[in-house]
């Protein structure tokens, strides 16, 4: 044999254990993204299974024989799972439970019965396809991040490949009854390839999960966190340094006599009013608009390619459905009403700041003008 087997399968159990170390190290700091975790475990389990498979190739048998497949098949059932975890954030459950379910159906009986070549032919096709699933899942998710979930995709894909071969070997040999582990180059094959898969999998997923880290804190950095609208500063990050055009509208709203509902209701009611006005916000917004908390009442909308009375309507509309609702807070039901104002840019084009103080100066004259109405910068006066 070209290779020592046993010293690359123990290799591979080394770096699965440290991989699987990784995985659960990286979740125990961060704590956010479950599907390190189950990966962690699926890893694990394929170590299992590595130490298992080494005493079986030592003493083949029935028991052993079914141990070895069953970790195999379930470890990357859950790896399947991890990935689906990863995509979409739900259960890995069901994908674990019909995996290993449909996978142990066709394998470990044939394995139990003493058809040990007939159960590592199975193994090994069940193990193929639960790769190219797993390959499948992170393809489907490559948007988040083309280069390296393409590249995870490629290395499931090509592990399962090296599966498949490891399974036609073992059709071509046409033995149902080996009495031994396989042992030909494609096995030797498959475990190269494993190795190399692992370790840029790893690196990959771990360099996915940081870029998933600091996404997270800079979507943060951007929240209201009482409102989950944009802040302030997120506001100017977007459109603060772009001249407005003729076509583009800044909405303030500030609501009504909020200091007397604070002083009246108490802080945690204000609080409330506050969220009802920003679901009311963003309730009536289209896909590119733009809302944000301004700071304390305040609240600003950037309404692209409109026009004044499309703008005046929205805000009316904004405005009246505040005025009638009741709102329910711990200290009891209440109303609020809110006042509002909006400019345009011009065809030159004016800085962010000028039309912002522009619909400021229509808001105050709202609030002049006796509150819960919406003004024009240019009616203002
Ligand atoms: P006007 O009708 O003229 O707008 O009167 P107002 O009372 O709404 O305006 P004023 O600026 O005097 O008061 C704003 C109040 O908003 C004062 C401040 O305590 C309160 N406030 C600011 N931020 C928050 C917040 O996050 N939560 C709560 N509950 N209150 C806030
Ligand atoms: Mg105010
Ligand atoms: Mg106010």
């Amino acid at each position: 044999m070209l290779l020592d087997y046993n010293s690359l399968l123990l290799a591979v159990g080394f770096s699965a254990a440290c991989l699987s170390l990784t995985l659960f190290g990286t979740w125990l700091t961060a704590r956010t993204d479950k599907f390190l975790l189950t990966w962690a475990i699926s890893v694990m389990v394929v170590v299992g299974e590595v130490f298992v498979y080494d005493a079986y190739i030592a003493k083949p048998g029935p028991a052993l024989g079914v141990a070895t497949l069953a970790l195999l098949l379930l470890g990357f059932s859950v790896m399947l799972g991890a990935s689906h975890q990863f995509r979409t954030g739900r259960s890995p459950l069901p994908r674990i439970v019909l995996g290993a379910g449909i996978s142990f159906a066709f394998t470990l009986p044939p394995m139990a019965l003493g058809y040990d070549g007939l159960g590592f032919i199975s193994e090994n096709f069940f193990a193929a396809l639960l790769l190219f699933g797993t390959a499948y899942e992170y393809w489907r998710g490559r948007r988040e991040a083309p280069v390296h979930l393409i590249g995870v995709a490629l290395l499931y894909s090509l592990t399962a490949a090296s599966f498949v071969l490891c399974s036609a070997m073992l059709v071509l040999g046409g033995k149902l009854v080996l009495g031994h582990a396989p042992s030909n180059w494609a096995e030797d094959l498959n475990l190269v390839i494993v190795i190399a898969a692992m370790t840029g999998i790893g690196g990959l997923s771990l360099a996915l999960n940081q870029g998933r880290i600091a996404r997270h804190h800079q979507r943060e950095a951007q929240t209201d966190a009482l409102t989950g609208l944009l802040n302030r500063r997120a506001l100017f990050d977007l459109h603060g340094k772009t001249p407005v055009g003729a076509f583009t509208a800044v909405v303030v709203f500030d609501l009504d006599g909020f200091k007397a509902i604070n002083d009246q209701y108490g802080h945690a009611a204000g609080d409330e009013v506050l969220k009802v006005f920003a679901a009311e916000l963003t309730a009536s917004l289209r896909p590119n608009d733009i809302a944000a908390r301004m700071g304390g009442e305040e609240f600003a909308l950037v309404l692209k390619r409109t026009m004044p009375e499309m703008v005046e309507a929205t805000a009316e509309r904004i405005r009246a459905a505040l005025a009638v609702r009741t709102i329910e807070t711990e200290t009891g039901q209440m109303r609020c009403t809110v006042s509002a104002g909006f400019a345009f840019g011009s065809n030159e084009g004016v800085s962010f700041d000028k039309v912002l103080s522009a619909a400021d100066k229509a808001l105050y004259a709202a609030k002049r003008g006796g509150r819960n109405r919406v003004l024009d910068f240019r009616r203002a006066g």
